[in-house]
């Protein structure tokens, strides 16, 4: 029987990574859930998974579910209750799940209590991946990458010497736009942003696919879970989204790993690694697919991944204040308060103003963040 925690339930990868829970319902027990504000949905899975505790964002929304609860599970809020359904569970997986760095602390927690990670939250290596990943060192706590391509990139090095890994390449479909050119970028809308051409996701992540800004997210998390230098990380346009990224030998042999799209192929392995369990998701046809296509990355085109590669080769806060810049500048964005172009202006703008530090500890990465969010709202 696993036990698992699920940090950000009621999200696209929360409510996958139940989906898979609910294709083995013998093997796996919802330790915690922790959600946002919805309450309703949240309600749902804990009369399914029947949780020990949950929580949500606000004591107003804890008090409102509280009567609906079944006796043996109890509520949290708030940033406490995130770290109360991380750490404070009998769970050995924590799954994060939640959009943004403000899952920072909680994973903290979940590997200072000794769980295994599932992580999805890629924000929280790019805020402080060095602080991540020692402290998951020290307690001999598994990172177990939940990203399509960093699942993919983890699958492709199992039971190799790492010292044989020359480099890896990580596949980006191009998100929304990749038939659009810069011009043809001025006045795109909310609308026509969040139509990935071939995965479902959170809202926040649609964008950030588009603007690129994910790859460059995708570019530093696989620099912390892998160890590589960003020499020996390279990123290549596939539209088909069919190889989720490959690894390069010193013998230059190539292995990769293909599948239709689908998270809940990576979220299983995440939780089932190292065995292999069956899926109903649908078998790759290659015959079906017919042929593949591949396109070197323009970084003019995509200025964002630009800027995440020497966030990443300066090190220190600058890869904090480059997520934190984003994650303001995305939202303002979808309230329609900017336009699309803008997100990189003002990502740009507070990195212009940004004064690094080299080796932060936990109070200063947040007072980055914090910092970088105030200047990216004022832009
Ligand atoms: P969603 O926006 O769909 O879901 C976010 C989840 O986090 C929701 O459950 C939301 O709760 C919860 N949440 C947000 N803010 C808080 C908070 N302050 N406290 C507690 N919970 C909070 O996002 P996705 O599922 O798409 O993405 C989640 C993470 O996974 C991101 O880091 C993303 O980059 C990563 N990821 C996602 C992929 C995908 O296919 N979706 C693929 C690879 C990585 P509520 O809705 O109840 O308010
Ligand atoms: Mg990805």
């Amino acid at each position: 029987m696993k036990k698992i925690s699920i940090l950000g339930s009621t999200g696209s990868i929360g409510t996958q990574t139940l989906d898979v829970v609910s294709m083995h319902p013998e093997q796996f027990q919802v330790e915690g859930l922790a959600a946002g504000n919805n309450t309703e949905l949240l309600l749902q899975q804990v009369s399914q998974y029947k949780p020990r505790k949950v929580s949500v964002s606000t004591k107003d929304l804890a008090d409102r579910i509280r009567p609906h609860l079944p006796a043996t599970t109890e509520v949290f809020y708030g940033s406490e209750g995130l770290i109360e359904v991380a750490a404070g569970t009998d769970a050995d997986t924590v799954v994060t799940a939640v959009m943004g760095s403000v899952g920072l602390r909680s994973t903290l927690a979940a590997i200072e209590a000794g769980k295994h990670i599932g992580l999805a939250n890629k924000e929280t290596l790019v805020t402080a991946g060095h602080l991540v990943t020692s402290l998951a060192h020290q307690k001999g706590v598994k990172l177990l990458p939940v990203d399509s391509e960093h699942s993919a990139i983890f699958q492709c090095m199992n039971g190799e010497r790492r010292e044989d890994v020359t480099g890896i390449t990580i596949t980006a479909s191009g998100g929304s736009f990749r038939n659009l050119s810069r011009e043809e970028l001025e006045h795109v809308t909310v609308e026509d942003a969040l139509k990935h051409p071939n995965w479902s996701m959170g809202s926040k992540i649609t964008i950030d696919s588009a603007t690129m800004v994910n790859k460059g997210l995708e570019v530093i998390e696989a620099h912390w879970l892998f160890n590589l230098s960003y020499d020996q990380i390279n990123v290549l346009l596939h539209p088909e989204s069919i190889i989720h990224s490959y690894v390069e030998y010193c013998d230059s042999s190539i292995i990769a790993q293909l599948g239709n799209p689908d998270m809940r192929v990576p979220i299983q392995y995440a939780l089932t690694y190292p065995e292999r369990w069956p899926s109903p998701s649908t078998r790759l046809s290659l015959t079906q697919v017919g042929s593949l296509q591949f396109k070197e990355m323009d970084l003019e085109r995509f200025p964002c991944l630009r800027l995440a590669y020497e966030c990443g080769r300066m090190g220190g806060t600058a890869t904090t204040a480059f997520n934190a810049a984003n994650e303001v500048a995305v939202s303002r964005f979808l309230n329609r308060d900017i336009s699309f172009l803008q997100i990189e202006q003002i990502i740009e703008g507070v990195l212009e103003q940004h004064i690094n530090s080299s080796v932060p500890d936990i109070n200063v990465i947040e007072e980055c963040d914090l910092r970088s969010r105030e200047l990216a709202l004022k832009l």
